[in-house]
């Protein structure tokens, strides 16, 4: 990546994607999967997911690249790491879950729009500010998704959540952001590995 550059979540993304191979280097992740089922049972969002945890590693073992980035599974998890803690074989579990959504947004894979959106101006707010500025993050995910039926499924959350103070427009930063050094020196060391 380019020093002096604005980094962007998709700039990330870009930087770390491999260019083919990076699926199997992911299914090696999770090549020791012996469908115990125990990643699912500790999923709390496994109920929202189209494909289970269980049902996603046997894909990537099958290399079924289509299915798997057609399903939202992926897209929701929220990086708890109850299943890494859990698995018997040990695996990484939420980091495969987490180089799924890098390979769908660097590839283009996913058929779903919005959710790449959504994940890539969350990562842009969090190494900007080093947390996420809700409302910045979604008037930047409503310029990316590029439809207007979108914000208005937000507008009445978002003045309750303002009017409780739990949400407030603040002037956006410019310039490095607060994690760049921290995210640049973990790109150099998966770089290398
Ligand atoms: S807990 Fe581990 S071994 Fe069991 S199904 Fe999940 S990934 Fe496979
Ligand atoms: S890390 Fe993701 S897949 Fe694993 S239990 Fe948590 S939400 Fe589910």
């Amino acid at each position: 990546m380019e020093m002096g550059k604005p980094v962007t979540g998709a700039a990330v993304f870009e930087a770390e994607a491999k260019p083919d191979g990076n699926f199997e280097e992911i299914a090696k992740n999770v090549k020791a999967c012996m469908q115990c089922g125990t990643c699912t049972g500790s999923c709390s969002s496994s109920v929202a997911m189209d494909l289970t945890p269980r049902q996603l590693w046997r894909m990537v073992q099958a290399g079924m690249k289509k299915e798997i980035f057609d399903s939202r599974t992926f897209w929701l998890c929220s990086s708890c790491y109850l299943c890494t803690l859990r698995c018997p074989r040990g695996l990484p579990l939420t980091e495969t879950m987490a180089a799924l959504k890098r390979a769908a947004v660097s590839e283009g894979l996913s058929r779903d729009r919005k959710s790449p959106a959504f994940y890539t101006s969350f990562m842009d707010s969090v190494r900007k500010y080093g947390r996420v500025r809700e409302a910045e993050m979604m008037a930047v995910y409503f310029m990316r998704v590029r439809n207007p039926a979108v914000p208005m499924k937000f507008t009445a959350l978002g003045i309750k959540l303002m009017g409780k103070g739990k949400i407030s427009p603040k002037v956006p930063r410019f310039g490095p952001g607060k994690l760049d050094r921290l995210f640049r020196k973990i790109e150099e060391l998966e770089a290398r590995s």
